[in-house]
């Protein structure tokens, strides 16, 4: 799947359209889930132009895998969500249900989270 750079994360890593940023380095930019489904719901996504974890694992270089990472850690961090907990978690593809095709990690945290994937139904 090419990388569509008219996707909403696109338009706002150039500043096109706001968002309710936590943090920016040179690696990530994160910023507050407009529909959070926790206390604490944030996103991180890596500056580079990837269209989810398999792009972005397969194709990012060494130094962006480890500041973007580094940065989710820090994120969760700065947030007070070591203490108590979070969950962090990425959607790739139809399964999955992504609707950004931009990469993105969602940190979730501030109330207990419950299992940790829908079960199959009978
Ligand atoms: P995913 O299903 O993993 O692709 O998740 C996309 C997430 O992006 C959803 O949780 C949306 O609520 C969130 N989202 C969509 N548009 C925006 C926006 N403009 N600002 C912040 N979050 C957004």
């Amino acid at each position: 799947m090419a990388y569509d750079d008219q996707n909403i994360f696109a338009k706002i890593l150039r500043g096109e359209i706001p968002c309710n940023k936590v943090f920016e380095d040179d690696w990530a930019l994160a910023f507050h889930d407009i529909s959070p489904q926790a206390p604490t719901h944030i996103l991180v996504i890596p500056k580079g132009a990837y269209v989810s974890m398999d792009d972005f694992s397969a194709n990012a270089g060494a130094d962006e895998l480890a500041g973007f990472m580094r940065a989710v850690g820090t994120v969760a961090r700065e947030a007070g969500a070591v203490d108590d907990g979070y969950r962090i978690l990425a959607n790739h593809g139809r399964d999955a249900h992504q609707e950004v095709p931009h990469f993105h990690i969602h940190i979730f945290a501030g109330r207990d989270l419950g299992g940790m994937v829908r079960k199959a139904e009978a």
